[in-house]
């Protein structure tokens, strides 16, 4: 049974350290991170597809389908997360999970009271970690679903489907996974990226983000003699911080609500500096954040006119839902495919960014998808066998004639 086939794929995958990392300025950042894109070459050259790894580690193939049809892509990202460690990992799997608590070795266990959505997989297969790294489902269960789809192609030519374009990227935990992307160069007409949650979930919203910098020059003086002339540019920084909406905070909003996420202080009495990142849905409702920001800037300076107050904003990705209320075929169809198969998609607004989000303003609208792998970037990541496998079914049917 090529079920056992599609799970043996992913656990081959997360065995294997890809992880990337920030501070390195080569393309990939981590040679290592081919070390799977070289294993996949390998695999899709045993399923006779031929692939090419670019000078920036993207791996680009295509699987051809009935040629009048809209080649459609698939995408996910091979590296894995920085927060904790990609070496050694030691899936585990846990049969007929039931709905009790998860020991992943002597310090460190999971259970549905901290992790409620556990209780949503009484009865399923788990894969967990060994409690010592990630897993890495996120998002080599997006690699793995995409090499069973292809392998299911190749073993049954005659199911007609759309010709696939594939691409798997380096370095999306670190921001720079789609800097190298070429829209032309993936010969998509729209695509997906698998590289999500829950499986029935279709992302197709992001945040508009922005980001603002702050920067405050004080008037410094022993503070023996200060009376009347001394500007803490630090004191002056807490205040510009006051003055801005309470509630637009990170930890007071979810859904839809935008905010300003402080996410860098550093001062002295003489200059001190503040980094805020910017986030709404809505643009509208962007840009209103940022006229606050120019306001703070306004009244602050206004408060100290001896001091100093630098203000720059900037504008950093956009909301990908714009494109898809111009294009709505990749999203229509994948809908389609979730009740062809008797699931009904939601809509979640994720609350961050997607490669899908550059990939649509590249001229590839592509809006994201499942993997059935949970809690991300930590020692509790878990991957849901069952909703691996439907992920597998509903993009065999997208791409399905
Ligand atoms: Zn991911």
């Amino acid at each position: 049974m090529n079920m056992d086939e599609n799970l043996q794929r992913f656990l081959r995958y997360v065995q294997i350290d890809t992880q990337s990392d920030d501070t390195s300025m080569s393309v990939p950042s981590q040679a290592k991170e081919l070390d799977l894109s070289r294993l996949l070459q390998k695999e899709l050259l045993e399923l006779g597809i031929q692939s090419e790894i670019n000078e920036f580690g993207i791996l680009y193939g295509r699987l051809d389908g009935e040629e009048d049809l809209d080649p459609i892509g698939l995408n996910s990202h091979v590296d894995t997360a920085l927060e904790i460690t990609g070496a050694g990992v030691k899936p585990q799997i846990i049969h007929n999970y039931d709905g009790g608590v998860i020991h992943l070795n002597e310090k460190y266990s999971m259970s549905p009271a901290d992790f409620p959505t556990l209780g949503d997989h009484v009865g399923d297969d788990l894969v967990v970690t060994s409690g010592d790294t990630l897993l890495g489902a996120d998002d080599k269960a997006g690699v793995a679903i995409i090499m069973a789809v292809l392998a299911y192609y190749v073993a049954h030519p005659e199911v007609k489907h759309h010709p696939i374009c594939f691409c798997f990227t380096p370095d999306e935990e670190i921001g720079r996974g789609p800097d190298h992307f070429d829209a032309k160069r993936f010969g998509a007409k729209y695509a997906y990226t698998v590289d999500g949650g829950i499986y029935n979930e279709i992302a197709i919203e992001t945040f508009n983000a922005a980001h603002a910098d702050v920067v405050i020059e004080g008037v410094s003086i022993h503070p023996g003699e200060a009376k009347g002339k001394l500007v803490n540019a630090s004191s002056v920084a807490f205040a510009f911080d006051a003055l801005l909406p309470k509630h637009k905070k990170p930890e007071l909003t979810s859904g839809r609500e935008g905010f300003n996420h402080l996410v860098q202080v550093s001062g002295t009495v003489d200059s001190a500096k503040l980094h805020y990142i910017i986030r709404n849905h809505s643009r509208e409702e962007l840009e209103i954040q940022k006229k606050e920001f120019e306001e703070a800037a306004k009244a602050i300076q206004e408060q100290y006119p001896t001091a100093k107050v630098h203000l720059t904003i900037g504008d950093d990705y956009r909301n990908m839902g714009e494109v898809f209320k111009e294009h709505p075929e990749a999203v229509d169809k994948a809908v389609e495919a979730f009740r062809a198969l008797g699931y009904e998609p939601v809509f979640p607004p994720i609350r961050g960014g997607t490669d899908g989000a550059t990939f649509s303003f590249k001229g590839c609208p592509t809006p994201n998808l499942g993997t059935g792998s949970y809690n991300h970037h930590g020692r509790f990541e878990y991957l849901s066998v069952k909703e691996f496998n439907i992920m597998i079914e509903i993009v065999k049917q997208i791409v399905k004639a």
